[in-house]
């Protein structure tokens, strides 16, 4: 079933509230099996919104619409679809005793015009709306079925939620379905993981497989469509499992997973705990670390150690090695984590230096350049990173490299002693 989803409001037009009804409606109808193969955003305009609708007709089977329900003269929209459709509006009762005792409910006096919401065109089911005073419509007319819906987010949501996916999922039985599932990666860039991907994702076909950089994740996402919901989780396990064989040692986790979640599950499980000494990510590394609850088990502390004399007196960084290689060197990188172990007293210790821009590079140490550091009691070992882009990118894609060297740590996938690794921009691909 192909769908043209029309969201209508000036506002969006002119770039003052995001389109989020669209990205909702999307994600929702593409899961449920409905292609949505169009979108449009109109303002509160008769004649702009009628050659919308006929455009959307054309194409489409379903055309859903968000916004323009209300009580006002500009919202227009229900009353151009009836129009199109040939539908006279009536006074539905049920709705009007709906809007009454809701309004009255809120000690909002009626005016007339909330009357207005009260008409239903003729033949239109009502998708009940709970939590406003418009309801949701639903108008068939010739091969085209129109969905109008109210435009405040909270409201569309209650009644596709409660009404509407529903009703299509009935109307359109054995329309199939679409699932998604996601492996998230760390410790590997996009392109690197395209290459090692390259022969599954030449022959995808169902499920698809597409990759993205995002927040410093990389994600792998399997799609499948099927007739139902046990034969998509059928095809997408064994797509995964061809994934893995691939790229298994990567994954840290799957779809709501993060990687502060996944360091923190190994620490549990080790019962270790962890401390991090941070320069240039100035305490995003424990930020994230904390934002898991329950962190406070195995995260002992942080040292933000952002000038020279705290990395010196607070966590005992040498001052002749500081001053001989720079705050930005791998041996101040490895002094840093031993002297946070130390400091805080915990099983594992990160340390991250770098330069975070926009100014300051050289070009023997330029602007992204990061040293990460791990101890623990079976030595240390320091990576070199080249990240790009600005300030807060780059402070985020070490924090998150950062947390993935935790996790290899603790996963002993770090040879014992210490190790210095150069390693490539590919962890620029981050969107
Ligand atoms: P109301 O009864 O409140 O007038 P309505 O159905 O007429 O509702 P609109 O007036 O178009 O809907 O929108 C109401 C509010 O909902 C907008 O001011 C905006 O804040 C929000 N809204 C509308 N459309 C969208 C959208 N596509 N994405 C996100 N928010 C939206």
């Amino acid at each position: 079933m192909k769908v043209e989803v029309i969201t209508t409001g000036t506002e969006l037009l002119l770039g003052e509230i995001i389109n989020t009804n669209f990205t909702y409606l999307a994600q929702e109808l593409n899961a449920r099996g409905f292609d949505v193969l169009y979108q449009t955003t109109v303002g509160d305009n008769p004649e702009r919104l009628e050659a919308v609708l006929d455009i959307a007709a054309e194409r489409a089977d379903i055309v859903i619409t968000s916004g323009g329900l209300g009580p006002t003269r500009g919202d227009i929209t229900k009353e151009l679809v009836a129009k199109y459709c040939g539908a006279e509006l009536y006074m539905n009762l049920e709705v009007w005793n709906h809007i009454h005792t809701l309004l009255s409910k809120r000690n909002v006096c009626i005016a007339d015009n909330n009357d207005k919401q009260a008409m239903v065109p003729s033949g239109a089911i009502v998708l009940h709306n709970a939590v406003g005073t418009a309801p949701g419509l639903v108008l068939e007319h010739g091969n085209t079925t129109f969905v109008m819906l109210p435009g405040p987010p909270f409201e569309l949501k209650y009644v596709c939620r409660h009404e509407l996916f529903p009703y299509l999922e009935k109307r359109f039985a054995g329309n199939g379905i679409i699932k998604s599932h996601t492996l998230k990666l760390y410790g590997i860039g996009e392109s690197n993981v395209a290459e090692l991907l390259d022969d599954i994702i030449i022959h995808q076909s169902n499920p698809t497989i597409a990759l993205y950089a995002r927040h410093g994740d990389i994600l792998v996402r399997l799609t499948a469509k099927a007739d139902s919901e046990a034969e998509a989780d059928v095809m997408i396990a064994a797509m995964q499992k061809q994934v893995e064989n691939v790229i298994g040692t990567y994954v840290y986790g799957y779809d709501d997973d993060t990687l502060p979640e996944a360091v923190g599950r190994e620490l549990m499980a080790q019962q270790k705990t962890i401390a991090f000494a941070e320069s240039c990510t100035g305490g995003l590394v424990s930020s994230l670390m904390t934002d898991v609850p329950g962190s406070s088990v195995y995260l002992k502390g942080s040292v933000i150690s952002y000038t020279n004399e705290v990395k010196n007196q607070v966590i005992r960084v040498n001052k002749t090695v500081l001053d001989k290689k720079g705050a930005v060197s791998e041996e101040v990188a490895l002094e840093m984590a031993r002297g946070v172990r130390e400091v805080i007293g915990s099983d594992l210790a990160v340390s991250v230096t770098g330069l975070a821009g926009p100014g300051g590079g050289t070009r023997r140490k330029p602007v992204g350049l990061v040293y990460i550091a791990v101890a623990d009691e079976n030595g240390e070992a320091c990576r070199k990173f080249n990240f790009s882009g600005a300030r807060t990118q780059v402070k985020l894609r070490a924090a998150m490299a950062a947390l993935g060297m935790s996790l290899d740590r603790l996963k002993s996938s770090l040879k014992k002693g210490k190790k210095l690794e150069e390693c490539s921009n590919d962890h620029d691909a981050d969107r």
